[in-house]
């Protein structure tokens, strides 16, 4: 039966001696290995201290052609090229950092040869390696997915597709990417590092929806420790099962597995005995509840559904309904949106397995994993919140902090998830202190109708000019409307069912208890008297096209997201 030794490696950033000592060693005791695969960073190691920061710079530097001549040939790849020794094993990577592609750029032939048995893969496809099906993705894919970028490392929707595309009726033995999928250590029983804070929120959702297409039979990622899945049944009858495999940095100084030996046999009898359930989707005895059932579900629920995303800004909730059919209609109508809805339905299934589902979930307008979601309005994803953008904001950057759970309000979070979301509101008020801007937050906490709503605060910046204003003028209409506001205590216990939570541009936070009746709207009519804008009340007056609205999601994530890194170094996800 046919078999192949194969070595894969994690991030060797520029190790290249002690990578290839290791491998002669691996060679000698249990080879001779075949081929040696390396997925992560390559030419230099990849951290925030070392060089994220300057390619970043790098990049956007003009002089494109002035830093690709700073770079030389790596020392520790010399001799190879100058044939004074010989790789001992063909190696093939993908690239992981601007900087790897640099390299690339410079040193690589047309086939992306750096020197002999040392092969760049390239961007996005499969390969044919000694008889072998090895898809490869090289770089980092954004969450949302962009469609175009000018980085050479940022994995792009038609990278994805043409993946996906390229493997149809192919038999994927093995599939090398930077990232891992979303979801992927659900139905994990054990073994899972302790120190992950969200491990079933790891990974990305394009590159799930790689695995779940190409079901290869061995996945291949990397991070800053090493990780083995049991094998999960996928959906090709040919491989039958993924065995996911994440390898650490060559140089790491816990000594965690690098470098991963195997001997595949690709024609040998799978067995699917000690495999996991399929990671991505709900249980198989839920089955019946099929796709088509689930729509038709939703259409039939449609009408006592509210739109969270417009619920906030709404007069009344017969407006909400329909604007929340037009929505529909939209979608249905925009074939663009087909495959976001596709995807996305992915996305509900592997929230429905992780939380036991409720009714009011389903239609959730929130919930990251719903079909409803706007993900173009999603500016960025943390730990327990996510920020956003609401239809029809108050002002330009009107912005909105929405749990990842789906839970009704801030007293309700645990700690952990409500210091997720006084980082975030921390993170904003420096980010707006830096343009001129002060923010005031917000919740209002009522129950709708018989539903548990999915919690969220709201964000305004103002100008600096009206930040002692802000106080008196929520004080001012608080009479009128029933409500008075007091300091909120050190612990929150003095919020309960229904109340409006005020957190002003000091960090001073105020609470009113909510009458039997009140006004869906104060938090926002409060602001436009505020700001002098009372054109503003309706958040329809103030919709744009969805055009407008991505524009203006992805220009400010363009600006924010780079400061909130910064400020939130260390990401699960990343070294
Ligand atoms: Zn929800």
């Amino acid at each position: 039966m046919e078999s192949y030794k194969i070595l894969v490696c994690g991030d060797i950033g520029g190790n290249f001696q002690q990578l290839y000592k290791r491998v002669a060693t691996v060679n000698k005791s249990n080879g001779p290995f075949h081929l040696l695969l390396c997925v992560g960073a390559f030419f230099e190691p990849f951290s925030a201290s070392h060089d994220s920061n300057q390619s970043e710079q790098n990049q956007n530097d003009q002089d494109q052609d002035g830093e690709q001549n700073k770079i030389s040939f790596p020392k520790e790849l010399q001799s190879y090229k100058d044939d004074k020794e010989v790789i001992p094993i063909p190696t093939y990577f993908i690239a992981y950092t601007p900087t790897d592609y640099k390299y690339i750029e410079k040193f690589s032939n047309e086939n992306g040869e750096i020197c002999k048995n040392l092969t760049y893969l390239g961007k996005s496809g499969i390969k044919d390696l000694m008889g072998l099906n090895v898809a490869y993705l090289s770089g980092k894919v954004d969450y949302p997915i962009k469609e175009e970028s000018n980085d050479s490392m940022t994995i792009i929707k038609t990278d994805i597709e043409k993946l996906i595309n390229d493997s149809k009726d192919k038999k994927i033995d093995i599939f090398l990417s930077n990232q891992w999928a979303r979801g992927v250590l659900n139905n994990v029983q054990s073994g899972i590092p302790t120190f992950l804070k969200t491990p079933y929120k790891i990974g990305m959702d394009s590159i799930k929806e790689v695995v779940q297409s190409t079901n290869p039979a061995y996945h291949f990622s990397k991070n800053s420790f090493y990780f083995q899945r049991p094998p999960y049944l996928n959906h090709s009858n040919e491989t039958k099962v993924t065995r996911f495999l994440s390898l650490a940095p060559v140089y790491n100084e816990k000594k965690e597995k690098y470098l991963f030996a195997m001997n595949y046999q690709p024609a040998k009898e799978v067995t699917t005995n000690d495999a996991t359930l399929n990671p991505f989707e709900r249980r198989q005895n839920n089955n019946d509840n099929s796709e088509q059932h689930t729509q038709k579900k939703q259409r039939n629920t449609e009408e006592t559904t509210t739109n969270f995303f417009f619920g906030n800004n709404v007069n009344t909730e017969q407006d909400n309904q329909q604007e929340n059919k037009n929505q529909r209609k939209r979608q249905h109508g925009d074939n663009n949106n087909q495959q976001n809805r596709h995807h996305e339905r992915h996305q509900k299934k592997f929230q429905m397995h992780q939380q036991k589902p409720k009714p009011q979930q389903q239609n959730c307008w929130f919930c990251l994993s719903s079909p409803d979601v706007d993900s173009h309005l999603v500016v960025t994803i943390a730990n327990d919140c996510y920020l956003a953008f609401p239809k029809g904001g108050v002002v330009d950057h009107h912005l909105l902090i929405v749990f990842i759970e789906h839970k009704a309000n801030y007293i309700s979070l645990d700690q952990s998830e409500k210091d997720d979301i006084n980082k975030m509101i921390n993170i904003l008020r420096e980010f707006f202190d830096k343009r001129g801007q002060d923010i005031v937050v917000f919740e209002r906490n009522s129950f709708l109708k018989g539903a548990i709503a999915h919690g969220h605060l709201q964000v305004i910046p103002i100008p600096k000019s009206l930040s002692s204003k802000v106080k008196s003028k929520f004080i001012e209409h608080s009479t009128e409307n029933n409500m008075e506001f007091k300091e909120l205590p050190e612990n929150d216990n003095a919020l309960n069912d229904k109340y409006f939570l005020l957190i002003l541009p000091n960090g001073e936070k105020l609470y009113s208890t909510l009458p039997q009746k009140s006004d869906y709207q104060f938090g926002r009519k409060v602001m436009v008297d505020l700001l002098g804008t009372p054109e503003k009340l309706n958040w329809k007056d103030c919709m744009v096209s969805k055009e407008e609205e991505m524009n203006q999601t992805a220009s400010f994530r363009d600006e924010f997201q780079p400061f909130y890194d910064e400020k939130n170094p260390s990401n699960d996800d990343d070294d």
